[in-house]
């Protein structure tokens, strides 16, 4: 259990950790990996969202899920990345989360999860939180927290 007071500061600020859809790079899980590697090389992320034709998750990819349908056995085999589609080597067994999500299960992942998918109850994909917008938040609150609580430290039962 978080404190309450941490949850709710975070609550409030829920909205500027969330990326929304628009501005994600994905790509579509029927994609061939060719193009998906030109996805992912132009946008400097090493692993990004799969979505279907009707904007919902299906799953992760990311540039070694790529390189290594590549491998031969001495070489780098390109012609492969024109006959491998990006389901049949994407990331499915990935946890994500729904808005309104329950931070402290955020806070949980983001440890295991450099980012994590939001989705809809019908399976739409809404946008990412992720460490980085999780930490611009944590930074705020221990910035601002006295502002709004008197913390006491059980030890001294000093005010602070
Ligand atoms: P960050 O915490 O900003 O380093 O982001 C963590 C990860 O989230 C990145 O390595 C990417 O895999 C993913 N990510 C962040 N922003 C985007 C974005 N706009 N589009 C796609 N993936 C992103």
């Amino acid at each position: 259990m978080i404190a309450k007071s941490i949850e709710k500061m975070l609550s409030e600020n829920q909205e500027h950790f969330l990326i929304p859809a628009e501005i994600v790079a994905n790509v579509q899980e029927n994609n061939f990996l060719d193009h998906a590697l030109l996805v992912l090389t132009k946008v400097h992320y090493a692993k990004i969202p799969v979505l279907d034709n009707d904007y919902k998750f299906k799953g992760l990819l990311s540039l070694s899920m790529i390189t290594e349908t590549m491998l031969g056995l001495d070489e780098l085999d390109v012609s492969r990345l024109h006959e491998v589609r990006v389901k049949d080597v994407m990331e499915t067994d990935i946890p994500t989360i729904q808005d309104p999500y329950d931070i402290e299960n955020v806070l949980h992942l983001l440890v295991d999860h450099p980012f994590l998918s939001v989705v809809s109850s019908e399976g739409s994909f809404t946008g990412i939180v992720t460490r980085r917008e999780l930490m611009k938040s944590m930074n705020h609150i221990a910035h601002e927290f006295e502002k709004e609580y008197i913390v006491q430290n059980i030890e001294t039962k000093e005010n602070k």
